[in-house]
């Protein structure tokens, strides 16, 4: 029962950002799961070979920094965009509203592609004037946006190093994200391993704002939002 070993590999911590146990660090503040590494090093070369440096915006997040980065917006401390850069505000939705506004960009804590270490934001600063602020907007990566060339790279080549983009087109439920690539080979694996049961348990015992709304709509959310992802092309190509 190869499949089910597969599943049970996956410690349940660390699909919900609660262990850092795979990581490896890649400098202060960017860590991946090391199981990675060498297929992003690889593909990093490669860029560079295109005058391409490519660099991780966002790699790992644990549980309580996706708590507070959802808890910050839900309270309004931090803006919520649509898909086309605008503030969307707040006061105007009802709790389940808000939380669908926040859902389009950012994850539940517990269910965030970044808990796993293989899911990574990417950038390339050679690309950008020198004190530009990345804004992780669709723009920013389009044929008019300063990452285009980044972008079109990524698209040829991401698959020959094992990388596919889950949200590479929006199909109701989280944004298109042009600048976020997975590792196959890892992240099958921990979106296999999704539970239901567990993250309603881990959201109850936590300080989530909007609590109650979120856990009457969790599988509503599930489907719309966590299982909703784009399937990873066949030309992937996994390392042996
Ligand atoms: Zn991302």
């Amino acid at each position: 029962m190869q499949s089910s070993n597969h599943i049970n590999s996956i410690n349940p911590a660390q699909l919900l950002g609660q262990n850092e146990g795979h990581l490896c660090y890649m400098s202060e503040r960017v860590a991946i799961h090391k199981k990675m590494k060498s297929a992003f090093d690889m593909m990093v070369s490669a860029a560079k070979a295109d005058a391409i440096e490519l660099t991780i915006a966002s790699g790992f997040r644990s549980f309580d920094r996706q708590l507070m980065l959802w808890n910050n917006k839900f309270s309004g401390k931090t803006p919520i965009k649509n898909s086309a850069g605008e503030v969307v505000s707040p006061a105007y939705l009802s709790p389940l509203e808000l939380a669908h506004s926040i859902l389009l960009y950012s994850a539940l804590p517990g269910a965030s592609r970044h808990h796993w270490g293989c899911d990574i934001d990417v950038y390339a600063p050679n690309l950008l004037t020198k004190n530009y602020q990345l804004q992780l907007e669709p723009w920013e990566y389009s044929d008019q946006g300063p990452l285009a060339k980044l972008s079109a790279w990524l698209i040829q080549h991401a698959h020959q190093f094992g990388f596919y983009f889950p949200y590479a087109s929006f199909q109701g439920g989280v944004a298109k994200e042009p600048w976020h690539i997975s590792y196959l080979p890892l992240a099958q694996q921990y979106q296999q391993a999704f539970d239901i049961e567990l993250l309603t348990q881990t959201l109850n015992n936590s300080t989530i704002l909007g609590k109650s709304v979120i856990i009457e709509n969790l599988d509503d959310i599930a489907k719309r939002y966590i299982n909703n992802v784009c399937i990873a092309p066949s030309n992937v190509i996994l390392p042996e």
